[in-house]
C-alpha cells in the first residue's frame, strides 16, 4: 500500500494547519467557555475555499476527494484546536451539504449549493428526535400530503448548526415511509428553533431542538425518493461521519500530544523535566500509540470509501477506536498537567470534553459494535 500524500495534499494540510492556527486557535477557549459560535471565523474559513470542499466546482465547490477532506478535517482540528469548529463544519458537510449533491435534483442542487459552498448558506440535517436516537428508524416527525405541498410535523433534537442553518434536511415518516424534505429553515414560519442545548464540549457549535411545527414544504423539497431515505440518504450520512468528520479526532489527538509534550518537557519536578520520568516518558509513549491506531483506522476507512470498496467494518472500527483512544489519550493528558491539568486554563480539559463526543454522534459505540458484529455474525 501507498501511504504517502501528493505533494498538493501536503500544501493542502499545511495550509489548513495554518489556517487552524491563525485563524481558529486564538479566539477557541473564549468560545468554549462562553458557548458561542463566531461568524467571523466561518467567514475567514470559507473565503479560504474550506465550505464547500467536497463538493463538485461545478456547484462552487472545491472537488475534494474523501482523503482531502480528512486531511482538511483533521489539519484545521489540530492547528485550530476547537472541537465545535470541526462540529459544525462536519455538519455542514457531510450531512448538510452532501446530501444535496449526491440526492438532488439539478434543479435542488443549483438552488443550494453554490450558497453552500461559498459559506453564505450554512447546512444542517435532522433526524435525531427525542424518542428516536440509536433507532433511526423510530422516527414520529410525520409528513402527510396537502394539495402539491407536503407539511412536517414534529420534534427534532441534538441538531447541529440547528440555529444557524439556512438550509437543514429534515428526516420524516411519510405514509410510504421515511422521507427526507429539504426545508429552507430561516424563511420557513413551521421551522421553529427551540431550546439551544448546554452542551460538555464542542461548546462553539450551537445545538438545538427544532420544531416543526405544521411546517409546509412544496414537493420540490423531497430529497431522493419518498420512502427511502432512511436506507438511502441517512445511512450513507453517517457513513461519511465515520470516515471524514472523524478525521478531525485525529487532529485533536495530535495537538492534545503536542502540547503534552511541550508542557512535560517544560515542567520541573525534582530538579528535572517530568519528561525525564519513565512514568510520564511511557504514558506519552501509549498516547503515541493510540494516535497512530486511530490515524491509521481512520485513512484506511477513509481510503476504502474513496476507492469504492467495502468498508463498513473498518469505518465503525475506526469510530469506535476514535472515541475510546481520544477520551484515553485526553485523561493522560490532564494526568501529565497534574493540578493544572484540572483547571480551565490548560486545553487538557478541553480536549476531553470535545472528545466525549465521538463515542456518541453520529452512532455511538455500542451501535458500532452491534454493525461490526451483525455484518460478522450474519
Ligand atoms: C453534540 C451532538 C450533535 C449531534 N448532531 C446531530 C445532528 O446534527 N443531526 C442529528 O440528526 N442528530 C445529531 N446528534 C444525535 C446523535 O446522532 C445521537 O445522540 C446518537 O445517535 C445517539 O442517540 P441518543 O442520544 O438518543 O442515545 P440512545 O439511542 O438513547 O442511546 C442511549 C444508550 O443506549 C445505547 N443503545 C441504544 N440502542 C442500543 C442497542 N440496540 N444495543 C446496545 N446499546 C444501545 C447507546 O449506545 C447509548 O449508550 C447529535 C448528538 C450530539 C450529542
Amino acid at each position: 500500500m501507498d501511504f504517502s500524500l501528493t505533494p498538493e495534499q501536503q500544501a493542502l494540510f499545511a495550509s489548513m494547519l495554518k489556517l487552524g492556527q491563525d485563524v481558529i486557535a486564538p479566539g477557541a477557549a473564549d468560545r468554549d467557555k462562553s458557548g458561542v459560535w463566531d461568524p467571523a471565523v466561518w467567514k475567514a474559513t470559507s473565503a479560504a475555499g474550506v465550505a464547500g470542499l467536497p463538493i463538485p466546482a461545478e456547484y462552487g465547490g472545491s472537488g475534494g476527494s474523501i482523503l482531502d477532506c480528512c486531511l482538511v478535517n483533521e489539519a484545521l482540528a489540530q492547528g485550530g484546536k476547537d472541537g465545535g469548529f470541526g462540529l459544525s463544519l462536519g455538519a455542514h458537510w457531510v450531512i448538510g451539504s452532501v446530501p444535496i449533491w449526491l440526492h438532488g435534483t439539478e434543479e435542488q442542487r443549483q438552488r443550494y449549493l453554490p450558497g453552500l459552498t461559498s459559506g453564505e448558506l450554512i447546512g444542517a440535517w435532522a433526524s435525531t428526535e427525542p424518542e428516536a436516537g440509536s433507532d433511526a428508524g423510530g422516527i414520529l416527525t410525520t409528513a402527510r400530503r396537502d394539495g402539491d405541498d407536503w407539511v412536517l410535523n414534529g420534534t427534532k433534537i441534538f441538531i447541529t448548526n440547528g440555529p444557524l442553518a439556512d438550509v437543514c434536511t429534515v428526516l420524516a415518516r411519510a405514509p410510504e415511509g421515511p422521507t427526507a424534505y429539504i426545508v429552507e429553515a430561516k424563511t420557513n414560519p413551521g421551522f421553529k428553533v427551540g431550546r439551544e442545548l448546554d452542551k460538555m464540549g464542542c461548546r462553539s457549535s450551537p445545538t438545538a431542538e427544532i420544531h416543526l411545527d405544521e411546517c409546509r414544504v412544496p414537493q420540490s423539497a423531497v430529497l431522493g425518493e419518498v420512502g427511502s431515505a432512511l436506507w438511502k440518504i441517512a445511512f450513507e450520512c453517517f457513513d461519511w461521519e465515520r470516515t471524514v468528520m472523524l478525521a478531525a479526532t485525529v487532529g485533536g489527538m495530535r495537538s492534545t500530544i503536542d502540547e503534552t509534550i511541550r508542557y512535560a518537557k517544560d515542567r520541573q519536578q525534582f530538579g528535572k523535566p517530568i519528561a525525564h520520568f519513565q512514568a510520564i516518558a511511557h504514558k506519552i509513549a501509549q498516547m503515541e500509540i493510540n494516535y497512530q491506531v486511530v490515524k491509521n483506522a481512520v485513512y484506511k476507512a477513509a481510503w476504502l470509501k474513496q476507492h469504492d470498496r467495502p468498508h463498513v467494518i473498518e469505518a465503525s472500527t475506526a469510530k469506535v477506536l476514535a472515541g475510546e483512544l481520544s477520551v484515553q489519550n485526553a485523561l493522560e493528558s490532564i494526568q501529565i498537567h497534574g493540578g493544572y491539568g484540572y483547571l480551565r486554563d490548560f486545553p487538557a480539559e478541553r480536549a476531553l470534553r470535545d472528545a466525549k463526543l465521538t463515542s456518541i454522534g453520529g452512532g455511538t459505540t455500542e451501535i458500532q459494535k452491534m454493525i461490526i458484529s451483525r455484518t460478522l455474525l450474519g
